[in-house]
C-alpha cells in the first residue's frame, strides 16, 4: 500500500496559500504599507505555521487558529480586530485560497500508474478533517484512496508513529508492506520510517540534504518504480 501526505505532496498548498495571501496584501495596501509582498508573505507564513502547529497539537481549535492568526497579523500593524472581524477577514483570504486548490502535475500520472498495478492508496495528513476532505474532493481524487486518516479525526498527528500505525490498522495492512511519501523530511519521511513504514522524502525543490538517511525522490513520477520495495 502507498500512503501520501496531502499538503505540498498531492496538492500545491504553498502556491494556493501564497496566491491568496498576495491578493489579501494587495486588497489591504493601506494597512500593510510597510511590507513588500515578500516580507508580507514571510510574515503570513510564519503566523500560519505557528497557529497551525498549535491547532495540530490540539492546544487551540482549528477555527480559533484562523481567527487568532488574523488578529495577530492586524495587531502587528497596529490595529485590533474583534473575533467576528478576524473571522470575517480570514474568510476573505480563504475564499481565494480554496479557489486555487490544485494537484501537482505529477500526481494523476503517479496515481494512474499505481492503480494499474492494483496498489491500494491512502492519505495520512495533519489538518482539520472537513477541510482536508474538501481538498481531496475539489481536486477530484478522494475516491481513489481506500484509507484517509486526518489528524483531527483520530487525535494523533505526524510525526507520532501512532498515526501511521493507526492508518495501517484501518487499512488492514502491515506497516512493513507500506510506502509513505511526503514533502517533510522529518515530519513525513523519517516519521514514517520510525513507525516501520518505508518512508520516502519528496524533495520537490531538490534542496541539498547532505547525509540524508531516507529514500528521496524529486517528483512523484519516480514513485511507481519504487513500489516493489515495500508495498
Ligand atoms: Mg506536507
Amino acid at each position: 500500500m502507498v500512503f501520501f501526505d496531502l499538503d505540498d505532496t498531492l496538492m500545491d498548498y504553498t502556491a494556493a496559500m501564497r496566491t491568496a495571501a498576495a491578493v489579501f496584501w494587495a486588497d489591504h495596501l493601506d494597512l500593510f504599507a510597510d511590507h513588500s509582498i515578500d516580507s508580507f508573505l514571510t510574515l503570513w507564513e510564519s503566523l500560519a505555521a505557528k497557529y497551525h502547529r498549535q491547532a495540530t497539537a490540539g492546544e487551540i481549535g482549528w477555527h480559533d487558529q484562523q481567527r487568532l492568526r488574523m488578529q495577530e497579523l492586524y495587531k502587528l500593524s497596529g490595529r485590533e480586530l474583534s473575533p467576528a472581524e478576524a473571522t470575517n477577514e480570514f474568510s476573505r483570504f480563504f475564499d481565494v485560497y480554496r479557489r486555487h486548490w490544485r494537484l501537482f502535475a505529477d500526481v494523476l500520472p503517479c496515481l494512474n500508474k499505481l492503480k494499474a498495478k492494483n496498489v491500494p492508496l491512502g492519505v495520512i495528513s495533519n489538518g482539520e478533517s472537513l477541510q482536508q476532505h474538501r481538498k481531496l474532493q475539489v481536486c477530484r481524487v478522494e475516491e481513489r484512496f481506500q484509507a484517509i486518516v486526518i489528524s483531527s479525526e483520530v487525535g494523533l498527528h505526524k510525526p507520532d508513529p501512532a498515526i501511521f500505525r493507526h492508518a495501517c490498522e484501518q487499512a488492514g495492512v502491515k506497516a512493513g508492506d507500506c510506502l509513505y511519501v511526503g514533502d517533510q523530511l522529518d515530519g513525513d519521511a523519517r516519521a514514517a520510517v520510525a513507525a516501520g513504514l518505508h518512508g520516502i522524502w519528496l524533495n520537490r525543490a531538490a534542496r541539498p540534504a547532505p547525509g540524508c538517511d531516507v529514500e528521496t525522490i524529486e517528483s512523484l513520477r519516480e514513485l511507481p518504480s519504487l513500489v516493489g520495495i515495500g508495498g
